[in-house]
């Protein structure tokens, strides 16, 4: 199999072993970089502990918790001190880590993120607690600011399941990548033209979950070769496109 072309592939659900032609069965590590947990989103249904020992069971080797940034979840604005309403919105991944230490699944910090323009959703990988501390208004911001601002950050950005309804598809230039297989069956999220938008511009394509229900479980995610240690890992597995996209 080709490396490093982000190339897309379909795999069965549960599986995490890949056959190639040339290597035949060979291990490879599954990740779902879009789920949300009731302790934060209150559009989740599913704690955090629980959201882990799901994936784990399911033979993920990791996942990114991505809960809704935006102030109708979690708001700068209510008087409480930044750094409280933060700590709030970190509780669900701070939740899953320690879950996820206990029983061997890796947890990583991430976010979607929406902005007062319009009703897009990112996920946002690599921010930072000193970035989102000194940033209190981050809604404030548009794609366009908030590209600007983190542009020599070592942060990505994904347009999440751009071609849902009331999405606004944004220039590729402002992301690093899409949503190219957005599993959520609650909506439709087109991702056939997702993957097109995708593939014309050169963008990073990533396919999650969107998991917020017990039975979301299963359903999209990236495979890769390696094992990713931490945050850090992952952007570079992201940006390099060292992965294949499960498109079910
Ligand atoms: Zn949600
Ligand atoms: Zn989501």
């Amino acid at each position: 199999m080709k490396r490093g072309n982000n190339e897309v592939i379909i795999v069965e659900r549960t599986s995490y072993k890949i056959t190639t032609e040339d290597e035949g069965w060979k291990k490879v590590y599954k990740y779902n970089f879009h789920t949300h947990t009731s302790d934060v989103s209150p559009c989740g249904n599913v704690s955090a502990e629980i959201v882990v020992r799901e994936h784990k069971e399911a033979g993920y080797q990791g996942i990114a918790i991505t809960d809704h940034c935006w102030p109708g979840f979690v708001d700068p604005r209510r008087g409480d001190p930044w750094r409280k309403t933060y700590e709030f919105f970190k509780s669900g991944y701070a939740a899953a880590k320690a879950e996820g230490d206990k029983i061997g699944l890796d947890v990583f910090f991430a976010m979607e993120l929406r902005f007062d323009e319009n009703y897009n959703d990112y996920l946002v990988f690599g921010l930072s607690d000193e970035f989102v501390l000194a940033n209190k208004n981050l809604s404030e911001l548009t794609l366009a600011t908030f590209r600007e601002k983190t542009k020599d950050l070592d942060v990505l950005i994904f347009q999440a399941h751009p071609f849902r309804n009331m999405m606004k598809l944004m220039p590729a230039k402002l992301l690093d990548g899409v949503e190219i297989f957005n599993a959520n069956e609650r909506h439709d999220s087109r991702n056939h033209l997702a993957e097109a938008f995708a593939k014309e511009h050169n963008l990073i394509g990533i396919s999650g979950s969107d998991y917020h229900e017990l039975h979301d479980i299963s359903r999209g995610g990236i495979l890769t070769d390696v094992r990713i240690k931490n945050e850090k890992d992952l952007n570079r597995i992201l940006r390099a496109r060292d992965f294949e996209v499960i498109l079910k």
